[in-house]
């Protein structure tokens, strides 16, 4: 996933892509935006994007060494700051401090993702402080917040903020006609290959994800509670009673049970910060195999 596929938010991510065509990358970030916004997913990114070995696009090329090592996870040059219980802690911050100043690993930049940034204690801001007054060379500092307010000024006016927007999510409805179409892709037999290939136009970034969870999981509620609904008073899509109670037909109790189970499964792995495309897969495979149906993988 480049620049290119992450929906929303275009005027960040072209001017992240200026930065690099420009060779102007600043040595510290703040990426502002509440709990709906991907900011992780936009730093992982940028850092992609900073560490690439094709970088003159301004944008990941995908299929660079470095590219490779970041889509699995394991980016000796990234470094991750999480909070450890309820806060960011001084100690991790000198940990941070110890490890940059040794020289990147595989290319000339380091990239630091401090998630939660907002929870680190005073002591770690004013640690972290010295390290952005006089930052090592190379090293690239992503800090992520939702509540910018508990950062002390002197941290804010030291980073370039972007402010995300909550990624906009298509009409419910959209979504609501996309999770009908991959259960009769799934009632048809269709080959896995082609189910996941529908899933993905849904589930671009991690909000998108989850609202199509939602979505999918509140249209098999409504199917497996319209045979005892009669009034349709209990259904999210009450308006579609009719629709509802003949579709319910083709499918067994059971079968909507197993879906419902696996799709708040599906939606527990996003919370966790599983992969996208893996937990779908997952999802998909869930769905067929209670369905009984012989799986082609592509
Ligand atoms: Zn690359």
């Amino acid at each position: 996933m480049s620049f290119n596929d992450i929906k929303g938010n275009k005027n960040i991510t072209e001017r992240m892509s200026r930065a690099i065509r420009n060779r102007n990358i600043s040595h510290a970030y703040l990426l502002e935006g509440d709990s709906t916004t991907d900011k992780i997913g936009l730093a992982e990114n940028f850092a992609k994007a900073i560490l690439c070995e094709n970088t003159g696009a301004g944008d990941s090329c995908e299929f660079c060494q470095s590219c490779s090592k970041v889509n699995h996870g394991n980016h000796e040059d990234i470094i991750y700051i999480k909070a450890e219980g309820n806060s960011i802690k001084d100690e991790s911050i000198e940990e941070l401090q110890i490890k940059i100043r040794n020289k990147p690993f595989a290319g000339d930049r380091t990239v630091v993702i401090v998630q939660d940034a907002d929870t680190m204690t005073l002591r770690a801001q004013n640690r972290l402080l010295k390290t952005l007054e006089e930052p090592a060379p190379g090293t690239v500092l992503i800090l992520l917040s939702e509540n910018v307010e508990n950062l002390t000024e002197t941290i804010r006016s030291r980073c370039i903020t972007y402010k995300l927007n909550p990624v906009e999510i298509s009409d419910y409805k959209d979504i609501i006609s996309g999770a009908i179409q991959i259960l009769d892709m799934i009632l048809e037999g269709a080959p896995f290959y082609k189910i996941s290939k529908k899933l993905v136009e849904y589930t671009t970034d991690r909000p998108t994800a989850q609202s199509f969870l939602n979505a999918f999981e509140s249209w098999c509620r409504d199917l497996a509670i319209s045979e005892y609904d009669t009034e349709g008073r209990l259904l999210f899509q009450a308006e579609r009673l009719e629709e509802i109670r003949k579709r319910a037909k083709l499918y067994s109790g059971n079968f909507l049970e197993n879906a419902i189970i696996a799709i708040e499964e599906a939606r527990n792995d996003l919370n966790r910060n599983l992969n996208i495309n893996y937990t779908l897969k997952n999802l998909t495979l869930k769905i067929l195999d209670n369905m009984g149906i012989q799986k082609e993988d592509n």
